[in-house]
């Protein structure tokens, strides 16, 4: 194969995208402006070969990474206009951009209450909400080979530090999973740890492989680089690297999963994204997708029939699908939960068995993550059937309960218990548990 060039277009060159000739002024203002709140990245692969760029602003290859005028509020949008106009200097126009930008709830669902530490120095580059997962982000994988525009992890590449996860010492992570062995799963995340070379990847990967991490099963990588960069896998300079670095995982007996974003059945399209996968799955590599459920992109379940049915044809498992959680430009995005579980079924019901591996519409939220199995009558009671599919105590999953109906409730926080109840079943434990069953010592900050 033909080597590609990466070319990545930001706000500082985008306009050198020929196609955008197809787009009126003020859709390309929207780009400018909204760019400004939004992560904006995209690329060549992304323009040239997913957009349809005579269905804007439709396309949802366009919407997933072109900022629109109504993904913000009007006065938001009004607001960085003015900003932009007024050609501040770069540090005032930054301070007041970063102002707006709050806004958007940039930390959702207590992510940073799950920060363990080691020997009292906190592990800001890890997470460990789950026992036997422990989430780790790269310090050199804070970055994407292009940015979605319904992204909730943009504080961590938009330059706004504090909410940084990153962490540099990949030698504390080695000593904390040593001394936690029923942590079995890894799951490298970002950003994208596939923007990293293969000689970082194999510098965090290749200590997991020593025999102090036997308990250390399966390596996981989220990553969203077969939709957005398959030749990564093909035609970079480090490529063939990258598959001697898996065959390695593999050879010594681990399974090596990844985690791949699709958003919609457009990103499996391309010859390069089928060579990608099946070139990744000769190494031995598994891998699984997931998407959230976006207005605008995937509303529609003929989408997800499409999409799993392909994903299976190419030799991958289909995992989860997710509610778009609470934050960035949520209120373009989102769906009530009831239109989730109907656009589910609908998919659902339309593939057969081998496409049923995945499980949604799920929500992560403070407590866990929370999979809506439908709308139902208890007792003359209209009400929600939930269940946990992962647990900060493992012993709430897979136990039905129930939540007041409400037609119009987008995210898991806003629901009530059903029959009058105070409380949900897990509310009273949710702290006691994790103090127990984490040896709270090493976990500080749980709320
Ligand atoms: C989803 C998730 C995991 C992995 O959960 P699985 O159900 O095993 O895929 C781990 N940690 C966090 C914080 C998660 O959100
Ligand atoms: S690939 Fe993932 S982390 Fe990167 S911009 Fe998209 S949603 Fe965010």
């Amino acid at each position: 194969m033909t080597k590609h060039e990466f070319k990545s277009y930001t706000l500082n060159n985008f306009k050198e995208i020929s196609q955008l000739d197809k787009l009126t002024l003020e859709q390309r203002e929207a780009i400018e402006v909204v760019g400004h709140l939004l992560p904006f990245k995209t690329n060549s692969y992304v323009v040239n070969e997913l957009i349809d760029w005579d269905n804007i602003p439709d396309d949802p290859i366009f919407t997933l990474n072109f900022p629109r005028a109504d993904m913000v509020e009007a006065d938001q949008y009004a607001k960085v206009k003015k900003l932009l106009d007024a050609k501040l200097e770069r540090k005032e126009l930054i301070d007041a951009i970063n102002k707006i930008r709050l806004e958007f709830n940039p930390n959702p669902s207590g992510q940073d209450h799950n920060i363990p530490t080691v020997n009292g120095v906190k592990l800001n580059g890890v997470q460990h909400k789950y026992r036997e997962t422990v989430l780790f982000f790269p310090s050199k994988g804070q970055t994407c080979h292009a940015y979605c525009t319904f992204c909730f992890r943009w504080p961590q590449f938009s330059g706004m530090q504090d909410f940084k996860f990153a962490m540099k010492e990949a030698e504390l992570l080695f000593q904390y999973l040593r001394e936690h062995d029923r942590v079995t799963d890894i799951l490298f995340t970002g950003g994208d740890p596939m923007t990293m070379t293969a000689a970082n990847l194999a510098s965090y990967i290749e200590p997991l492989l020593a025999d102090d991490m036997k308990h250390i099963q399966t390596i996981r990588i989220g990553t969203k680089s077969l939709a957005y960069w398959p030749y990564r896998y093909l035609t970079d300079s480090d490529s063939d690297d990258l598959m001697r670095l898996f065959e390695k995982v593999v050879k010594a007996g681990k399974n090596l999963a990844f985690m791949a974003h699709f958003n919609h059945s457009a990103e499996l399209k391309t010859e390069a994204v089928a060579k990608a996968i099946a070139r990744l799955r000769s190494t031995g590599a598994q891998i699984r997708t997931q998407s959230p459920l976006l207005k605008h992109i995937n509303d529609d379940y003929n989408v997800w029939t499409e999409m799993w049915r392909k994903q299976v044809n190419l030799n991958c498992i289909p995992y989860y699908m997710f509610v778009e959680r609470d934050t960035g430009a949520k209120k373009f995005f989102e769906l009530p939960l009831e239109q989730c579980w109907n656009i589910f079924r609908e998919a659902y019901q339309r593939v057969s068995g081998v496409c049923r591996t995945v499980r949604g519409p799920s929500m992560s939220a403070t407590p866990g993550k929370i999979q809506l199995l439908g709308v139902t009558e208890v007792k003359g009671e209209k009400v929600f059937a939930l269940r946990f599919l992962q647990g900060r105590n493992p012993e709430w999953v897979a136990r039905p309960f129930f939540a007041k109906y409400d037609p119009e409730v987008t995210w898991f926080s806003k629901l009530k218990p059903a029959f009058g109840e105070e409380k949900f079943f897990f509310e009273d434990k949710m702290t006691n548990y994790f103090r127990e069953a984490f040896d709270h010592s090493e976990v500080d900050n749980f709320e």
